[in-house]
């Protein structure tokens, strides 16, 4: 982002405008929405302009702007449409430490003005840094289409009622009272009875809520996915809208927790005041604890909560608790690994199933049916399979396994940092631990990158080189 986005107090404030043409015009158009004092610079103005000063909208000087003039100011524009005068306009703006823009000249301009939708005090500010003005139109167009005309009222009237709705306890009851007069209450009053029916209706919604008993909590259990926000499913980013209470595990992208609601509250149960790894009691207890006070929680596990994500364990200390709880599932790790080397875990006359292993439990190195495993023709996913390389290996090629048999591994899989091996079963360490992998990566047995195979082993030869 080269430029920030903010919201300037300008109230009683002064902004000054050099310039009284067709640019100057239509910077005053936006200009004149705010409660700033509005003051023209220009020998010669349009004569909406003059009417605009005759009506006190604004003061006009005709005359050339000075120094004098922007000491004070809080923004300054050079709308002349000539060079020479944009010129001496910034050089007056930066001596007197005015931040200033050039009207169509982005280089120029300390700062930039951005299409705007309005429904005072509701005000959305779209900008694209300059690059693409066309589409900043077109989604202020559909913007301007999607807000109700009505939301700029709805909200003077629930800015009125903000104390009052503060009985309500904060957290998840006061959001869905407010949730509920914006979508349908407010609307709808406004629709039939006009302004004057709303207040009274937002008091009778209220008083329904402040009687209506206490909500119980709720933990979804939800599936983040490898890691590549576009890869959530659309129950979860609703459930990341509703949470109070975000727990997520260390996988977790922060692209991902940068969805959840602003407000929300984040746990890391990886680590952080929890000591490198979170023991598992702890964090059923935690789950239990924020849903007892009525919260919204949002168990967010990398991949598919079902798969080697101890979801059992928690779903019991919160049935346990009565709490209500349900599943939503997620991209797991050996879906989006195998879509990143273009092949299927599962294929006619090849392998009729695939399996899912983890390369170590809570006792060490987990054991597995290696002589079905040696077959050839198998598929297997490794999770958590970095460590166990050398071990897999061993006893693969005991139980008979082709040296040859292909291994691919994905680090990162779906995330931009995404690096793909390729190898063999014979090769496979010390490959693997020549590659450095530092980002959680899965390992498939019997499975080689589609096609495209030696541009990836070049790839993967760069990448460890
Ligand atoms: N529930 C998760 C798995 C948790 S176990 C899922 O369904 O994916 C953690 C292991 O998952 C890691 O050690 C790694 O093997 C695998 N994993 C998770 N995210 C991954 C990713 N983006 N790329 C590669 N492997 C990943």
């Amino acid at each position: 982002m080269q430029h920030f986005p903010v919201f300037m107090a300008v109230k009683g404030r002064r902004i000054v405008v050099s310039g009284g043409g067709d640019a100057a015009l239509a910077k005053l158009r936006l200009l004149l929405k705010t409660e700033a004092r509005i003051e023209v610079y220009a020998p010669e103005a349009e004569p909406e302009v003059e009417h605009w000063a005759a009506e006190g909208r604004l003061s006009l000087y005709r005359r050339p702007i000075e120094a004098a003039d922007l000491m004070g100011a809080v923004l300054a524009y050079g709308a002349d449409e000539d060079d020479l005068l944009d010129a001496r306009l910034a050089a007056l703006a930066t001596e007197t430490r005015v931040p200033h823009n050039i009207v169509d000249n982005l280089e120029d301009s300390a700062f930039i003005t951005p299409a705007i939708v309005d429904r005072d005090p509701v005000v959305v500010a779209i900008g694209t840094e300059g690059a693409a003005p066309v589409l900043a139109r077109s989604i202020k167009a559909d913007l301007e289409a999607r807000l109700p005309s009505s939301l700029g009222l709805l909200t003077r009237v629930g800015r009125s009622f903000r104390q009052a709705a503060e009985r309500l306890p904060f957290g998840r009851r006061r959001r869905e009272f407010w949730a509920e007069y914006y979508a349908s209450i407010g609307p709808q009053a406004h629709a039939k009875g006009g302004e004057q029916a709303v207040a009274p209706a937002l008091a009778q919604l209220l008083a329904d809520h402040l009687t209506a008993s206490p909500s119980k909590g709720h933990v979804d259990f939800v599936g983040a996915g490898p890691g590549d926000p576009d890869l959530l499913t659309v129950r979860a980013r609703r459930a990341l809208d509703g949470a109070d209470v975000v727990i997520h595990d260390r996988l977790v992208t922060p692209a991902i927790l940068d969805l959840a609601r602003r407000e929300a509250l984040i746990v890391d149960a990886g680590k952080e005041g929890f000591g490198p790894s979170t023991p598992q009691a702890e964090i059923d207890a935690l789950i239990v604890r924020h849903a007892r006070k009525g919260r919204h929680v949002v168990r967010l596990k990398a991949g598919d909560p079902t798969v080697f994500g101890r979801l059992d364990e928690e779903v019991e200390a919160v049935e346990a608790a009565g709490i209500s709880f349900a599943i939503v599932p997620g991209i797991t790790a050996a879906s989006a690994a195998v879509a990143a080397i273009g092949q299927s875990l599962t294929r006619r006359g090849r392998n009729a199933s695939v399996r899912l292993l983890t390369g170590h439990d809570v006792k060490g190195f987990a054991d597995h049916d290696w002589k079905a495993l040696a077959r050839p023709g198998e598929v297997a996913a490794i999770y958590m399979g970095k460590r166990s390389a050398r071990f897999v290996q061993g006893r693969l090629l005991m139980h008979g396994c082709d040296p040859e048999t292909p291994v691919t591994v994905v680090e990162n899989a779906s995330r931009p940092e995404q690096r793909v091996l390729v190898t063999t079963v014979s090769q496979m360490e010390p490959m693997m631990s020549e590659a450095r992998l530092d980002g959680p990566a899965l390992t498939f047995i019997g499975l080689a990158p589609r096609a495209a195979q030696a541009a990836v082993r070049n790839l993967a030869q760069e990448a460890v080189s």
